[in-house]
């Protein structure tokens, strides 16, 4: 099997499996007790926090760990909401092409009287600082802006955005979900006031993720109870995922170097194979791009034909679009760069890991080559678009 969908989530890092089979073994421990085999759990829930503070540049008290990324989303936008609120600010500024988590929370916020202004994705995929700029007003509360898009792997300008947010004197949010261990962040340096991630996107554990928050800002909480991280977010603390996270984070940000190089290398060669089938186009800039992500529309397809086909051939991808999801409308985010309908269909996203081999490389292309020209010559689509019945969209 090739698998090659890791912005769906990843494999597990076998550094990370060790250093948590102790806290689900031997240290069981509740980290709220007393005792001193309680605050074996303590000590590690800390080490980690430190560990994840530093991955990030972070002041370690700005650090909360919550039940994953689309959690410390929500977390960060109901927070920064309500600070608006007391001070009769109550207008967000994001995309178009944010995860879900930011745009249904965005959609819960404005049916409680806010308003948002979402920000056009140009057709790379990169959102402009200046229409960010020029969209913020004096009654905007926050500024939300993913780091690198979970579709299309292109990364934006978040310290040009940042350096907006901070003349302008307001908070400014990004989802590092699909950042995170795979490219520099430096939430100091990026003026980043608060930013979401989450472990499964870099061989950690699932449902676990971290919120981070710049000292003075005051966090709302989305799940009430007991006093754990602050007071800030109920619930008995999960060690054995917290430990797993900090271990695969630190691990992933160590070999960022190599692994940045080797991914760069595949894709690239994969963006250049695939560029070869005709009819095509690469969706995202070229180079401002995660360098596992490979993102393409085929012209005629369906894309969900074609992951089917591939799965045949052993190969997990994604069309990284709501298709997957049960829903028949195209892609928020294809739509956002522009695509039309029937293109935003045909479309296919490759997500490498680490493990990712040239190997693998030409075996994928020359399985999709072989499955496009299968799907395209059995279709009525393609048959019309050969005989000029209706006109060609793509090169
Ligand atoms: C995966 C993802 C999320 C959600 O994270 P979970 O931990 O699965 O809840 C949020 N934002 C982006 C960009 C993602 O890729």
């Amino acid at each position: 099997m090739i698998y090659a969908d890791n912005a769906a989530t990843t494999k597990m890092s076998k550094t990370a499996i060790a250093a948590m089979l102790p806290y689900l073994d031997g240290d069981f421990g509740n980290a709220s007790s007393l005792y001193g085999f309680g605050q074996r759990a303590k000590e590690a829930l800390e080490n980690a926090r430190q560990t994840v503070a530093d991955c990030l540049h972070a002041d370690v008290k700005g650090i909360y760990f919550t039940g994953g990324g689309s959690e410390a989303d929500n977390q960060a936008l109901e927070s920064a909401a309500m600070i608006g609120a007391r001070k009769g600010k109550k207008h967000i500024v994001s995309t178009k092409f944010e995860h879900h988590a930011i745009l249904h929370k965005l959609d819960q916020l404005k049916s409680r009287g806010y308003e948002v202004t979402l920000v056009d994705v140009h057709e790379d995929g990169i959102v402009r600082p200046e229409e960010i700029a020029a969209a913020i007003r004096e009654d905007t509360c926050l500024v939300t802006v993913m780091f690198a898009n979970n579709e299309i792997g292109t990364i934006q300008p978040i310290a040009e955005i940042g350096a907006i947010c901070r003349e302008r004197g307001v908070l400014f949010h990004t989802d590092a979900v699909q950042a995170a261990g795979h490219i520099e962040i430096d939430v100091e340096a990026m003026n980043i006031d608060m930013l979401s991630l989450s472990g499964h996107k870099f061989h950690g554990p699932k449902g676990i993720g971290v919120l981070y928050a710049k000292k003075g800002i005051r966090l709302e909480n989305i799940i009430y109870g007991g006093a754990q991280e602050r007071g800030k977010r109920a619930g008995t603390e999960n060690i054995p995922a917290i430990v797993g996270l900090a271990t695969a984070l630190s691990e992933n940000i160590a070999h960022m170097q190599e692994n940045t190089e080797k991914l760069t290398h595949l894709r690239d060669k994969l963006i250049a194979g695939l560029s070869e089938i005709p009819h095509s186009i690469l969706n995202g800039d070229a180079v401002r791009r995660l360098p596992s992500n490979v993102h393409f529309c085929f012209e005629g397809i369906e894309g969900e034909s074609l992951l089917l086909l591939l799965d045949a051939h052993g190969i997990c991808a994604s069309s990284g679009s709501a298709c997957t999801s049960g829903s028949l409308d195209p892609s928020h985010v294809m739509l956002a760069i522009g695509r039309p309908h029937e293109i935003a269909h045909g479309s296919l996203r490759l997500s490498l890991g680490e493990d990712f081999t040239e190997e693998m490389a030409e075996e994928v292309i020359a399985s999709v080559k072989e499955v496009v020209s299968y799907l395209r010559g059995m279709s009525p689509v393609w048959r019309n678009l050969c005989e000029g019945k209706t006109q060609f969209l793509l090169k």
